[in-house]
């Protein structure tokens, strides 16, 4: 029997518990602020569900782990500075960005952003949180420690946003999902949608710029990369060093799903390129109570994460899947009815 801690007990080590069941792997979804004397992990293989840790008792612990998975790239992914700092020197293509230092840079930034500036803080910032939209003027409206800690992007005008799914193994084989097309909602995605028989020539893109990523770092296990796409341009927006929102619909629409295939991953187990089964779309459910009706349609596949309701808070998401675009489109208009 094989075991897999998770560092972060959300709902993304959850479904890599679920994904890891009928594998016959034991994936145990941890709290990062456990006791670590509750957590054996002697011959365990240590991943996480998210990427910036903080210093606590147990990651304190982990820290010095053999089995801890990509454990030495976490920090600078995490960090959105040493991030791009990565992507630039592999000449590959990002939103353009500086480092925010201190508040003598304004005039220079919204000159060359065309006066949209928008700052993230360097770590720990998900759904839009911890970024703000600033235009000339609104500069005493960011927090007062954000120098030194935020960088700062052009606000870009995009014609979509993208998404690639990819997973390496130890032995350095590299396995992609189709792109998905992603609409969000103040920072939030919304939905994902894929139709994997269009896109050839993007997917060959955005498939060349995770490879390079994947294989500098010698990362292994599942990442995920957030594109804009500008006419025919990608520009990256950022990485994720693990499952992503934007897989969900792997659960449904895919013959592996991305949490199986993070598992496989690091666990070197056998790791094809996962086959798609139907054109799918993952509808995320936000600060909404459960609707039994959603269930009504026959393609709804509901995961509920059982998390206390809260605004802007990711308690389930929706996986619709079907060959048939008519259909799918039928549940759509349904589902539109119970959502809001
Ligand atoms: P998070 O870690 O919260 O996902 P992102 O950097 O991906 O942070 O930002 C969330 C969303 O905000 C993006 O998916 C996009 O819709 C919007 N956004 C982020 N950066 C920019 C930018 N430079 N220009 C335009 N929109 C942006
Ligand atoms: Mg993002």
């Amino acid at each position: 029997m094989k075991h897999v801690y998770v560092l972060g007990d959300g709902q993304l080590g959850h479904m890599l518990h679920q994904a890891g069941e009928p594998l016959g792997i034991q994936v145990f979804p941890v709290s990062l602020y456990a006791e670590p004397e509750l957590v054996s992990v002697q011959q365990s293989i240590i991943t996480t569900e998210i990427e910036y840790l903080p210093k606590t008792a147990l990651t304190y612990q982990l820290v010095t782990h053999n089995n801890f998975i990509n454990f030495k790239l976490l920090s600078f992914l995490s960090d959105r500075l040493t991030q791009k700092q990565l992507l630039n020197q592999l000449n590959l293509s990002t939103v353009p960005w500086k480092l925010l230092q201190d508040n003598t840079q304004w005039t220079d930034i919204f000159s060359a952003f065309d006066a949209l500036a928008i700052v993230k803080s360097r770590v720990g910032g998900y759904d839009g949180r911890k970024q703000w939209q600033i235009r000339p003027g609104e500069e005493n409206t960011l927090p007062f420690d954000c120098y030194g800690q935020c960088i700062v992007e052009k606000g870009i005008i995009f014609d979509q946003e993208i998404s690639l799914v990819g997973a390496r193994s130890v032995d350095g084989s590299m396995v992609f999902y189709p792109i998905t097309r992603n609409l969000h909602n103040n920072g939030i995605l919304l939905i994902s949608i894929v139709f994997p028989e269009i896109d050839n020539h993007l997917q060959q893109e955005a498939e060349k710029i995770l490879g390079i990523i994947l294989q500098e770092l010698n990362y292994v296990g599942v990442m995920a990369i957030e594109f804009f796409l500008i006419g025919d341009q990608l520009l990256i927006n950022e990485l994720a060093p693990r499952v992503h929102n934007s897989g969900h619909w792997t659960q449904n629409g895919a013959s592996i799903s991305q949490f199986e295939l993070h598992l496989r991953a690091i666990l070197m187990l056998p790791l094809p390129t996962p086959i798609v089964i139907a054109p799918s779309i993952m509808i995320n459910l936000i600060g909404i109570e459960l609707c039994e009706l959603w269930l009504a349609d026959p393609l709804v596949h509901l995961h509920w994460y059982n998390k206390i309701i809260r605004p802007r808070r990711k308690v389930g998401h929706l996986n619709l899947c079907h060959i048939d675009y008519v259909r799918l489109n039928y549940s759509l208009q349904y589902l539109s009815k119970y959502l809001p």
